[in-house]
């Protein structure tokens, strides 16, 4: 019964993708069902809601950017990626996001910037937790592990992180990811790509982005993109980032 309902849910998904591709079928007929649990973390294509207050980053990110950003900017990225979908006929209720972007080359220049523009932000709005002072927040545990296995120290990854988000040129987005061979890398990817795209020259699953668009630090920092940076150490949520790590 349930390898059944397995195949109805893959079939449905077929005749959702099947009006733009019809090759796509069978590699989710063949994808083992158990897949759906590990890969990159799954994100829908509404807007939720924050988690916590649009002051609650302060100091670090002021609560008039954070609500510019989330009520304007991330939120058109969302209405404009409905909009696109409706479209080039995507179900948004049969297809992943996460499959949406790995299948982006396909679609419109459209697509691809708010498909990404919308995934980017609802994941960093996660992997970031309210200021406290007395949080040393620090990735502990299998991360902190992964961490100085690849990076030789948390120091070095963190100096890699900030080149890698400082010389992202113009508009775009500084990540640590999971590459298909189980390494920990970091790098940028322009404008609203992202690694889960099969266009993007970087690509794995996102453990961690960091947004280094100028209308995510502007107000408060201006041109100092590399205070921005360092200051957003402090915001990280490295609970959920190592949640990632052990899903991908
Ligand atoms: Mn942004």
């Amino acid at each position: 019964m349930k390898s059944r309902r397995t195949f109805i849910k893959a079939a449905g998904l077929f005749s959702a993708w099947s009006a733009v591709t019809p090759a796509l079928a069978e590699s989710f007929l063949t994808t083992p069902p158990q897949m759906s649990v590990m890969g990159p973390e799954e994100i829908g294509f509404t807007q939720l809601p924050l988690s916590y207050s649009y002051n609650s980053l302060e100091p670090v990110i002021d609560a008039l950017t954070m609500e510019i950003h989330y009520t304007k900017h991330a939120a058109g990225y969302a209405k404009n990626l409905g909009d696109a979908c409706m479209a080039e006929k995507v179900d948004m209720t049969q297809v992943k996001l996460s499959e949406l972007l790995g299948r982006i080359s396909m679609f419109s220049v459209k697509m691809r910037n708010n498909a990404g523009g919308h995934y980017n932000h609802e994941f960093f709005w996660r992997s970031l937790t309210p200021f406290n002072s007395r949080n040393p927040n620090a990735p502990t545990g299998e991360m902190l592990e992964a961490i100085r296995t690849h990076f030789g120290s948390f120091e070095n990854f963190q100096a890699q992180f900030n080149d890698a988000a400082k010389n992202r040129f113009g508009s775009g987005w500084a990540w640590l990811i999971k590459t298909a061979d189980g390494k920990l890398k970091v790098g940028s990817t322009p404008n609203q790509d992202n690694p889960l795209m099969d266009l993007s020259e970087l690509k794995g699953i996102p453990l961690l982005g960091l947004d280094v668009w100028e209308h995510a630090y502007y107000l408060k920092y201006q041109n100092k993109r590399p205070d921005y940076i360092a200051a957003c150490w402090s915001l990280i949520n490295w609970e959920i980032v190592e949640r990632r790590f052990k899903n991908a």
